[in-house]
């Protein structure tokens, strides 16, 4: 029986591991934390004696391909569910938000009468839905990123436009006023600094909204989405799935294939015929002894901060509060330039935090529609540029900023009763993300679609440099981080198709 080590239990390690198993292999994952789950896991407080559990790193689910939450058995365990209802955007000033419907006409109409709009917004959701699903087989069929195929099935034209080319010149191509550039490209810079005039960045936009699990939507899943890995996790130890908590890796001997670590003052080994990094990009290279090759100048900085805010009695929004479930944006730039700038401001380390924009999630209103009751109410505010320079507890002053940036709309801001924020830093060291990016590695346009790979084979794309049976497919291989598995599901897939041939 071929045996497997996954080093590395969150998303990627656990989807993996799902399907080897099923697929006969003897399967082991060894984790150094003393739980599974990586970045997708909970966290508690009790506040005025009385506990409530929130997300601790990522909060909503939408990368996640549709098949891969069925195949994985998911779709039994877990329940969530999207807003049907408009997101709500507020650029700083404004009273009233502008609402992005789903229905291509009704944006188009609304767009054009708040931010005088004259693009063509049906034209853009045409062609992007063109490129997810492109780029939804190459996740399906496992096929590996390539600009040879995006040609052949998108034409050259498209495919010059949204992956290779600059997200600038992209929404340029689309819109003409800037809160619609800003707003559709927001996820550029979700998790780092990548400049919007880089080759390659455009692609991100697309890819952000090419998870299935939510017809390309974002939602919520109930409890919390780390539902998504303890579930997994179950699952995965059902079939038959070794997991070793708490165990810290000394060696991978890539000459003799084995794993030597240590577990409650033990020595282990094990020996491999395929061994798996579904960890950050970083840590297989510090564990092979014979490593010697180098990717050099990796960008690995994240800008991305979260604080989540309980509130004793549920949020009433002052404008849309019919619209409770409905994820918020509130940016605090209104042009292209400032945008930039901001998000290049915080790379450069110059200052603290640079505003640009906070994505709120109302994860405790959308408990309250599932059913869930929690002892309060809870909002996350996923905020940029923070810079990699200081943690959570340095910076308290930066913290009221951004919550202070949020209040005003709210009706009942008294009821804030706490709130904990954690920075790029503290995401180092609470994830051991090497500088804090939620991808792992920065989506920059050289290390995005058929770049985000360590392999020196494009046939063999999940391959760890050139090892024959040493892969990489944690957050900072295709396509990117989030709670989607998907790379962890394509590397399964190279590996199933290897040891079959
Ligand atoms: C604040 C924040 C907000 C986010 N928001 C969202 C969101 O809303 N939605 C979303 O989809 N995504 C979100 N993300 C991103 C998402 O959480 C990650 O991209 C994803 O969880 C990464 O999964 P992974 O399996 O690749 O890696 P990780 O989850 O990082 O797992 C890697 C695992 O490897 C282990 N490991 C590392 N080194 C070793 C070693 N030497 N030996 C053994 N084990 C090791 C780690 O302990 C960890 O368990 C967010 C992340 C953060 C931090």
């Amino acid at each position: 029986m071929k045996k497997i080590v996954i080093v590395g239990s969150g998303i990627n390690g656990l989807v993996a591991a799902n399907y080897l198993v099923k697929e006969g292999y003897d399967v082991t994952i060894i984790e150094k934390k003393d739980s599974t789950g990586g970045a997708c896991i909970k966290d508690s407080i009790q506040i005025e004696n009385k506990k409530i559990d929130f997300a601790y790193g990522a909060t909503v689910l939408g990368m996640m391909p549709d098949f891969i939450f069925k195949e994985t058995g998911l779709v039994d365990k877990v329940e969530g569910f999207y807003p049907k209802t408009p997101k709500l955007v507020y650029f700083q000033g404004d009273n009233k938000t502008t609402k992005i419907f789903q229905n291509h006409d009704q944006l188009e109409k609304e767009l054009r009468e708040k931010w005088n709009e004259k693009g063509r917004i049906s034209d853009f959701r045409n062609d992007e839905n063109k490129v997810i699903n492109f780029i939804q087989k190459l996740y399906k069929e496992a096929i590996s990123p390539s600009l040879e195929l995006a040609n052949q099935i998108l034409g050259k034209e498209l495919t010059s436009m949204w992956i290779s080319g600059t997200a600038k010149d992209l929404l340029d191509h689309y819109f003409t006023s800037d809160k619609t550039k800003l707003y559709m490209g927001m996820t550029v810079i979700e998790s780092g600094p990548a400049s919007i005039y880089d080759p390659g960045t455009a692609f991100t936009i697309p890819l952000m909204d090419s998870g299935s699990v939510y017809d390309g939507y974002w939602g919520y899943v109930k409890t919390g989405i780390w539902k998504i890995t303890e579930s997994l996790t179950k699952i995965n130890s059902d079939l038959g799935v070794k997991i070793h908590l708490s165990s810290s890796i000394n060696e991978v001997d890539a000459f003799n294939n084995s794993v030597s670590f240590v577990k409650d003052d033990k020595d282990y080994k094990l020996n491999y015929d395929h061994l798996i990094f579904a960890t950050d990009p970083v840590t297989p290279s510090n564990l092979i002894n014979d490593f010697k090759n180098e990717k050099n100048n990796l960008d690995l900085i994240g800008t991305s901060g979260k604080v989540t805010a309980f509130f004793k009695n549920p949020v009433r929004w002052k404008e849309s509060n019919n619209y409770s479930d409905s994820f918020r944006f509130i940016f605090s730039t209104d042009t292209l330039k400032d945008f930039e700038d901001a998000s290049q401001n915080a790379l450069k380390n110059s200052g603290d935090y640079f505003p640009g924009f906070i994505q709120i999630y109302p994860d405790g209103s959308a408990q309250r529609t599932m059913g869930n009751k929690e002892n309060y109410d809870k909002l996350i505010f996923f905020t940029k540029n923070l810079s990699y320079n200081k943690k959570a507890n340095d910076l308290e002053d930066i913290k009221k900023k951004i919550v202070s940036t949020v209040l005003p709309y709210i009706e009942n801001s008294d009821d804030l009763v706490y709130s904990k924020f954690l920075t790029p830093k503290d995401l180092n060291e609470t994830f051991l993300f090497p500088k804090g990016n939620i991808d792992h590695l920065t989506m920059t346009g050289n290390q995005n679609f058929d770049k985000r790979t360590f392999s020196s084979q494009s046939s063999n794309f999940y391959s760890y440099f050139d090892y024959n049976n040493i892969y990489y497919c944690g957050a900072g291989s295709f396509p990117c981080g989030s709670v989607a598995g998907t790379p962890g599901y394509m590397c399964s897939k190279q590996i199933i198709k290897a040891i079959k041939q």
